[in-house]
């Protein structure tokens, strides 16, 4: 007898998403289930849900359902490697099979929360929550402490925390005994999973408080004192453990992080510890040398630049850069030296730069050290 399509088993589409394949498994799965099908029908009931297992082992693995496309049966075998095929082990891989899906859907897997052991209600871990905190240059090299206001659960006045509307009670809820959890067996197994009646909270509200609609707590905002650490750089996280949102069931709250920005500086760029500038340098000034200023985190320093500096020199202020977090040293400081050509010049001014051109001509091209060497090179490249 020729195989059925995986497709046409499942009842999707070629171009179906995994979720939609999972869908139709699950609940081919529900249908065949042996605990329904009893007497007459628990054999074919069998067939078919062995049948879907098969299919869905095959398109929900993307390996191998690339392959099923392209070759059909053919590109697939399931009783290579897999575990068990279409073999007398009847319901072997019922279980496991059911545990992948139901750990999706209920969320057991995928919860970010620690459990409770033996029937208590789920507990989970509160959600993390982020803080994106923009410092200037300065603060980053030297750190700061400051204060943020974020996000905090306060009991509700109204109901005292209970979510009930004051003078009624919450109940136990029916469906779990107040657990929080309900057992739910599958022939062979039995699987524990959080309350769908009351989401695993084991109460029921019957007249919600109108204040909290019945969460029992209120959000607020609360300042936080944070202390940003020197040298800290773009993109760093601060963590503050326990600030985030709230756990359920009395599970630990999650953490806050502080994303560190740092806004653009008028002056500096930021290279790990260094720091890079520029600094304009009038043509006189580079001709016949001097001492000039230059701008640093922590105030003004001398250069002293030789006489003949050319426009792109770079000078190195040692230490003059920011101690990173884990260096040990602070890093160096780059002054990168632009030499500027006077505008809107003057009568006088023209004539003196003039007569400082003739002079130059003169005596040759050894005043323009880039231009000579510049000369020579074009003059090689026509030779
Ligand atoms: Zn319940
Ligand atoms: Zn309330």
């Amino acid at each position: 007898m020729a195989k059925r399509d995986y497709y046409d088993i499942l009842g999707v589409p070629k171009n179906a998403s995994e979720d939609d394949i999972k869908k139709a498994y699950r609940k081919l799965a529900m249908k065949h289930h042996p605990d329904r099908n009893q007497g007459d029908d628990a054999k074919k009931s069998e067939e078919k849900f062995k049948e879907a297992k098969e299919a869905y082992e095959m398109l929900s693995d993307a390996q191998k359902r690339a392959a099923y496309d392209q070759f059909g049966h053919a590109g697939v075998d399931p009783n290579m490697g897999g575990r068990g095929g279409p073999g007398p082990e009847g319901f072997g891989g019922f279980a496991e099979a059911f545990g992948d899906i139901f750990g999706d859907i209920f969320g057991a897997g995928g919860a970010a929360g620690a459990r409770r052991g033996g029937g208590a209600q789920q507990v989970y871990r509160g959600s993390d929550l982020s803080y994106a905190m923009e410092i200037t240059l300065e603060e980053a090299a030297a750190g700061k402490d400051t204060q943020i206001r974020i996000p905090s659960w306060d009991a509700c006045d109204t109901c005292g925390g209970t979510g009930a509307k004051p003078g009624t009670h919450a109940k136990p809820c029916a469906t779990c005994n107040g657990a929080g959890t309900v057992h739910m067996r599958q022939g062979f197994f039995s699987i524990q999973q959080t309350c769908p009646h009351c989401r695993g909270t084991g109460k029921i509200i019957p007249e919600p408080c109108t204040t909290c609609h019945g969460a029992g707590k209120i959000k607020r905002q609360k300042t936080l004192e944070v202390k940003i650490p020197a040298g800290i750089n773009e993109g760093m996280r601060i963590r503050s453990a326990g600030n985030g949102e709230p756990g359920t069931n009395g599970g630990p709250a999650g953490d806050l992080y502080i994303e560190i920005r740092i806004k653009q500086h008028e002056i500096f760029e930021r290279d790990g510890d260094d720091l890079h500038c520029t600094v304009p340098v009038g043509l006189t000034t580079a001709a016949l040398g001097g001492a000039i200023e230059v701008p640093t985190l922590s105030g003004k320093a001398e250069i002293d630049l030789p006489e003949g500096t050319q426009h792109g020199k770079t000078f190195r202020l040692r230490g003059k850069g920011i101690k990173g977090i884990r260096s040990s040293y602070p890093g160096d400081l780059y002054c990168h030296v632009t030499v500027e050509t006077p505008v809107k010049l003057t009568e006088a001014q023209r004539k003196l730069l003039k007569e400082l051109d003739e002079s130059f001509r003169t005596s040759g091209d050894r005043h323009s050290p880039n231009a000579k060497s510049w000369t020579d090179r074009v003059r090689d490249l026509f030779k």
